[in-house]
């Protein structure tokens, strides 16, 4: 279907003039579908308005930053009254101190906290406090998990030179084997095991994490003294208000947070145990806007509705009858879909369909009809999202599955995604 998106085209034709391929990173849309917007006015609870004027309810959820609502009334009352008293000052304010004493009640392994801006900075934080406690290089990760845009883990190869990458060893998620085969080739080197709290990677089915993988990785730290990770940032405060790894007993070292911890303010942190303290108070980290006081408001107010308000559940109960609901649809119009990984962060995907080419179709259709969903990336459920609003969307993927039935044979490939059945993944 083509839409018109006639603001939106004017600024990316602007855009291709004074910003390098006229959008960078993740926000960028050329792996999305034809007809999704790149530019956003407005967001208000579980919506968004694109340049064009259109509504959307949104399941991306700014990838992950809208816990709570856009614009949510309490957090932003309070990220504007400190704005009015100081936000960027010489030094912190009280609010950091608060804000740490707070964020370390709530996450069961944590001692202490280091505020920063983006979960790249919170990553990369905890790799070097890994490696300043252990005096060791080594870090053990799993294949294809995405741990931020620095040199060290950024997924595109441009720019990042070999040295970049040295001392990194990758096993597969969720296998013992591998993780065990990786430890014992890192030898006396190992500083830490990097891991995400669910298998959250891009294109692929979502898978919980095995007991037995996180207890062994937890293990294998203990023997060797290295440190274990687990990188919250996205997944934080969806699945448990504690660290994700809380719900099934394995307690890392340090963990990293940010995305949501202050509902969409600017914040981001590493948390650490007590047997971490030193290394992280040797390391020298720091950034200008690292100690904003606005944000560390926002964020109080956030992680207070977090430990009083039942979002949690809502988000569980509304997530399970998005996933029910969507179930019954696809089979009542002939599709099989593979809805994997938590209710809370849903992600489908088609069977028989190596390319997407029947998700971006059901993506555009779904975009069509006022709700905006990601063909191959996880997406969030907010608290502002209501019952209704999940009728809404499975009217609409009623539709949407309707409309792909009736133009299912003549689907075209996606140009875009010609990588996907290319290479192996
Ligand atoms: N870790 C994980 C698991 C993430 O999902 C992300 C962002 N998508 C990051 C780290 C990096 O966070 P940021 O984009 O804020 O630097």
């Amino acid at each position: 279907m083509t839409r018109v998106n006639s603001r939106d085209q004017a600024l990316r034709e602007r855009a291709a003039a004074v910003i390098p391929g006229g959008m960078y990173g993740h926000q960028s849309t050329a792996l999305l579908p034809d007809g999704y917007p790149q530019f956003f006015e407005r967001g208000e609870g579980a919506h968004i308005w694109d340049v064009d004027g259109r509504r959307y309810l949104d399941f991306m959820c700014a990838y992950g930053p809208n816990l709570f609502g856009y614009a949510d009334p309490r957090v932003d009352a309070a990220f504007v009254r400190q704005l009015g008293q100081g936000d960027t000052l010489t030094g912190p304010t009280a609010l950091m101190v608060e804000l740490a004493e707070a964020f370390t009640a709530m996450v069961t392994h944590a001692d202490w906290a280091i505020f920063c801006k983006n979960g790249t900075d919170a990553t990369s934080m905890a790799l070097v406090t890994a490696r300043a406690h252990t005096k060791r290089k080594t870090v053990v990760r799993a294949k294809g998990a995405y741990h931020g845009a620095a040199a060290w883990c950024t997924p595109r190869p441009p720019g990042v030179i070999d040295s970049d990458r040295a001392n990194q060893l990758f096993c597969d998620y969720n296998d013992v084997a591998s993780l065990e085969a990786a430890v014992a080739q890192a030898g006396d080197d190992l500083a830490c095991v990097f891991a995400a709290p669910i298998k959250h990677d891009a294109f692929i089915d979502q898978a919980e994490p095995d007991l037995s993988y996180a207890r062994r990785a937890r293990e294998l730290c203990d023997q060797t003294g290295a440190l274990l990770v687990v990188d919250d940032v996205r997944a934080g405060f969806r699945l448990a208000r504690d660290c994700s790894w809380s719900k099934i007993g394995v307690q890392p070292d340090l963990s990293t947070w940010g995305k949501c911890i202050a509902n969409g303010h600017g914040l981001s942190a590493l948390l650490g145990s007590d047997k971490a303290r030193a290394a992280a108070a040797a390391i020298y980290v720091t950034g200008s806007f690292w100690f904003q006081a606005a944000p560390m408001a926002a964020a109080l107010e956030t992680l207070r509705l977090i430990r009083e308000t039942d979002y949690l559940e809502r988000l569980n109960s509304l997530g399970g009858r998005l996933r029910s609901g969507l179930d019954e649809r696809a089979r009542a119009a002939g599709f099989s879909l593979r809805q994997t990984g938590p209710v809370t962060m849903p992600l489908f995907l088609f069977d028989d369909d190596p390319d997407l080419r029947r998700g971006f179709c059901f993506a555009s259709e779904m975009l069509e009809r006022g709700v905006y969903v990601h063909p191959w990336h996880n997406m969030f459920l907010c608290a502002a999202m209501t019952d209704a609003d999940i009728e809404t969307a499975l009217d609409a993927a009623e539709g949407a599955f309707a409309a792909l039935r009736s133009r299912a044979p003549g689907l075209e490939p996606v140009e875009k995604l010609a990588f996907l059945s290319a290479a192996p993944r």
